[in-house]
C-alpha cells in the first residue's frame, strides 16, 4: 500500500512537471521577442518575451518559456530589438473633451509673457487677406472656406478691417440669405447668377453675424471629431487608459455630460475606441440623475473593458494661482483671504456618506492644506457610518497637506491622484510661486509625492490634459527631477520629493489602474492580464534625466492589437 502511495505521488509530480514545461494548448496570436520588458509585477519584475491571445497576455518570461507559444502558421513575431517595453499609460486626470479642444484651438503653450500672449492672439486675428495680392485680384469666396471648416463658424477680415469673408456656416446662423436686404451703411454681395450670398460682408453688414450657438446634434458631432483626435494623441504618446473627470461648470452640464456619455458609446459600438476610458461624472443631487448613474454604471459593462463609469467629481476650493485654494493660514501674498470653501463640512460629510454607501467612488478636488483636510474628514466620517469599505475615494490635486494628514491617506485608504507638472510659468521662479502664496514652512509640503509614498498612500498620475500635455514623459521627467519641462536648467524643486523612476512608471500605471478599480485585470504585464504595452525609443530607468523628454513612443498595443507605430506616421 505504502509503495503504491509513492507511486501516486511520483505520478503526480511528474504531471505538475510534465504541464509547467510542456507546450500550451493554444498558439499564441502575437509573441513579442528581444525585449526589454519592464513588467510593473513585483513577482516577475523583468521578462524578455511575452505571448498574447486575443486582448490577454498568456505568458511572459525568458524566450525558451514562451517560444512554445509560437505556431509558425498562427502567430506574429514582434521583435523588440532589446527596446524597453511597459504596461500602457494610465493617465488618472484628464479633460477628455476639453483637451481635444486644444486640437481645435490655438495654444498657449510655454507663454512666459504678456506681450507673448498678446503676440499670438493678434497672429489669429489679424490673419486678414487682400483680394490686390490675389490671383486676378478675385475676392474669395465662401465655398473656399466651407471645404475645409464646413462645421465652424469662420469670419476672415480683409486687410482693412472694412469687411469680412464669412463661411456658409456663419451665413446660416446668422440667417443671412439671398433674400437678406442690405443693412443700411451696410452690403452683402451676393452672386451676379445666383442671386446667393458670396460671403463677403461689408461694413455694416459685419452687424448681422450671430454668436455661434450650435445645435446639440453639430456639438455632437464636434465632440466626436474632436474626441478621434484626442484618442490619436493618446496612442501617439503610448496611453492607453484615461481617466476622464468633468471639470468646469460648463462641462458639467447634464446636456454636455448625456452627450459625452453617448459620444464614448457610438465611439465604442462604431468604433475606433482606442484607449480604454473612466468617464467620470459631476456631483449631483438630483434623485434622477443619481439613477442615470447608477444606470450607466449597469449600462457600461461587458465592453471588453473599453469604457465604464468613473468617478463623481467635485471642487472643495480652487486654485493657488487665483488664490482661491483653501488654505489654513491665509495667503502669504494676499493676507486677507484664506482661499473659497466651496462646501461647508458638515454638508460635505452628508454627501461623501450618501455617495460612499451608494458605491460610488468620489474624486474631491482639493489643492490648499485646508480643501484637503476638510475632504479627510469627511471621508473619515463616511467611515465612522458607513464602516470601512473598499471606497477608493480620491483628492485630485492634493497639491499642499498639512503634516498631520500625511498618514490619513493610507489610514483612510483615499487615493492621492496628482499631476507632476511643473508648468512653464513657474520655471525657476517655482520656489517663490509657492513661497509667495503659503509662506516658507508650508512650502515644504507641497506636492511632496515622496512622502506619501513612503506613508503608504496609493498615488495615481496624470496629467490634468489640457492644462499638462498629454505625454507621460513629461510628467516623469518632472516627477523624478522636480524640474520644469521648459526650463531644465532651473532647479530642482524639492528635489527630496522626487520619485524613483520605477516609482513614477508604478504610479502611472498600476498605480492609476488601482485608482480606477482595475489593478486585477491591468496596469502590469502578467498572465490573464490586458495586453496594454507601450514600447519606448529609449530605456527610461538607465538613460540620463535630461534624456528623458527625448524618449519616444515606438509601438502602442491595446488589448493585443498595435493602435500606433512610430514607423507608420
Ligand atoms: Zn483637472
Amino acid at each position: 500500500m505504502k509503495s503504491f502511495r509513492y507511486l501516486f505521488l511520483s505520478v503526480f509530480v511528474l504531471a505538475a512537471v510534465y504541464c509547467r514545461h510542456e507546450p500550451p494548448a493554444q498558439a499564441a496570436d502575437l509573441v513579442l521577442i528581444n525585449g526589454n520588458i519592464v513588467t510593473v509585477d513585483k513577482d516577475n519584475p523583468r521578462a524578455e518575451a511575452l505571448a498574447l491571445k486575443g486582448d490577454t497576455i498568456v505568458a511572459l518570461g525568458l524566450f525558451k518559456e514562451i517560444k512554445p507559444y509560437i505556431d509558425k502558421k498562427e502567430t506574429k513575431i514582434m521583435d523588440l530589438q532589446e527596446k524597453l517595453a511597459l504596461p500602457g499609460f494610465n493617465d488618472s486626470h484628464v479633460h477628455f473633451f476639453s483637451g481635444r479642444h486644444a486640437f481645435l484651438s490655438f495654444s498657449f503653450d510655454g507663454v512666459t509673457s504678456f506681450d507673448e500672449i498678446q503676440r499670438r492672439v493678434k497672429e489669429k486675428v489679424m490673419e486678414k487677406w487682400d483680394q490686390e495680392i490675389l490671383p486676378g485680384k478675385k475676392w474669395p469666396a465662401k465655398e473656399l472656406l466651407d471645404e475645409v471648416a464646413p462645421n465652424n463658424p469662420v469670419v476672415l477680415h480683409r486687410i482693412c478691417g472694412a469687411c469680412a469673408l464669412v463661411n456658409s456656416y456663419v451665413l446660416r446662423i446668422s440667417g443671412i440669405t439671398k433674400d437678406t436686404p442690405n443693412p443700411p451703411e451696410g452690403a452683402i454681395v451676393k452672386d451676379p447668377g445666383t442671386g446667393e450670398p458670396t460671403g463677403i460682408l461689408h461694413w455694416k453688414a459685419m452687424d448681422l453675424i450671430k454668436q455661434p450657438q450650435p445645435s446639440d446634434k453639430e456639438s455632437h458631432e464636434m465632440d466626436k471629431e474632436a474626441a478621434r483626435l484626442a484618442l490619436k494623441e493618446a496612442a501617439r504618446c503610448g496611453v492607453t487608459s484615461v481617466q476622464d473627470v468633468p471639470g468646469s461648470l460648463a462641462t458639467s452640464h447634464p446636456r454636455v455630460l448625456d452627450r459625452k456619455i453617448a459620444v464614448f458609446k457610438e465611439l465604442l459600438d462604431e468604433g475606433p475606441l482606442t484607449v480604454r476610458v473612466s468617464v467620470g461624472v459631476p456631483l449631483t443631487s438630483s434623485p434622477e440623475k443619481i439613477k442615470d448613474y447608477k444606470e450607466w454604471k449597469r449600462m457600461l459593462i461587458d465592453n471588453h473593458h473599453m469604457l465604464k463609469l468613473g468617478a463623481t467629481k467635485f471642487f472643495i476650493d480652487m486654485t493657488l494661482g487665483s488664490s482661491t485654494a483653501l488654505l489654513a493660514e491665509p495667503y502669504k501674498n494676499d493676507p486677507s483671504t484664506s482661499g473659497l470653501l466651496l462646501m461647508a463640512q458638515e454638508e460635505l460629510n452628508d454627501i461623501v456618506a450618501m455617495y460612499d454607501k451608494e458605491e460610488f467612488q468620489m474624486a474631491i478636488h482639493a489643492i490648499g492644506d485646508k480643501g484637503v483636510n476638510i475632504v479627510l474628514n469627511a471621508n473619515e466620517e463616511a467611515v465612522k457610518r458607513n464602516s470601512r469599505r473598499d471606497s477608493r475615494h480620491r483628492i485630485e490635486h492634493a497639491t499642499v497637506i498639512l503634516p498631520g494628514d500625511i498618514p490619513r491617506f493610507h489610514a483612510l485608504g483615499v487615493i492621492p491622484s496628482v499631476q507632476p507638472v511643473f508648468g512653464p510659468s513657474y520655471g525657476q521662479t517655482i520656489q517663490p510661486f509657492f513661497e509667495n502664496r503659503v509662506g516658507t514652512e508650508r512650502t515644504r509640503y507641497t506636492n511632496i509625492w515622496r512622502t506619501l509614498a513612503q506613508a503608504n498612500a496609493r498615488l495615481g498620475l496624470g496629467t490634468d490634459w489640457p492644462v499638462g500635455s498629454l505625454d507621460p514623459m513629461e510628467r516623469i521627467y518632472s516627477a523624478v527631477t522636480r524640474k520644469s519641462i521648459s526650463d531644465k536648467t532651473g532647479g530642482a524643486r524639492l528635489p527630496n520629493e522626487s520619485l524613483s523612476r520605477e516609482k513614477a512608471i508604478e504610479f502611472y500605471t498600476l498605480g492609476s489602474a488601482y485608482a480606477s478599480f482595475e489593478e486585477e485585470i491591468k496596469g502590469s504585464l502578467e498572465a490573464g492580464k490586458l495586453a496594454d504595452i507601450a514600447v519606448l525609443s529609449r530605456d527610461l530607468l538607465t538613460i540620463p534625466e535630461e534624456e528623458i523628454l527625448n524618449t519616444e513612443v515606438i509601438t502602442t498595443i491595446l488589448g493585443g492589437k498595435v493602435i500606433y507605430s512610430s514607423e507608420s506616421k
